[in-house]
């Protein structure tokens, strides 16, 4: 089970942002990074990750200051305008075990390009 009580600095996507490893970069700024997801689950399917240590949207709620939470969301919408995505989008962000989280960095997911049918799979 991840812990996304204490950052770990050789999370993978940590690694992605040091360019340990490679990726698909869709967008970059100061403070996030947005790139293609390895295992699509709709045509456009783009992780969107501080370039901060937060471990998960508890984290950044808790510590993330009030610039950094602006342009960070202000970031999200920019992603979307560029890839121009007219017709709507999803945004996820998996919290903990139940939320179903895997990579414990923060990461929204952004996805699109079909309709998405019901929000939460039965
Ligand atoms: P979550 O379950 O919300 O933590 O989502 C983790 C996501 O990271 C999954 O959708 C994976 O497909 C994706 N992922 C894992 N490793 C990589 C990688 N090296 N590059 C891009 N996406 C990745």
């Amino acid at each position: 089970m991840i812990d996304i009580a204490n950052y770990d600095n050789d999370n993978i996507f940590a690694k992605i942002l040091r360019k340990e490893i490679p990726s698909k970069k869709v967008f970059e700024n100061k403070y996030v990074y947005a790139f293609e997801d390895i295992n699509p689950q709709a045509p456009i399917h783009i992780l969107i990750i501080p370039k901060k240590p937060f471990c998960s949207f508890i984290d950044f709620s808790k510590k993330a200051d009030l610039k950094f939470i602006y342009e960070f969301t202000k970031s999200i919408n920019l992603i979307a305008e560029k890839l121009e995505i007219n017709e709507g989008y999803r945004l996820i962000t998996n919290i903990g075990k139940y939320g179903g989280q895997e990579v414990p960095h923060l990461h929204f997911h952004l996805l699109s390009g079909r309709p998405l049918g019901k929000m939460v799979s039965t």
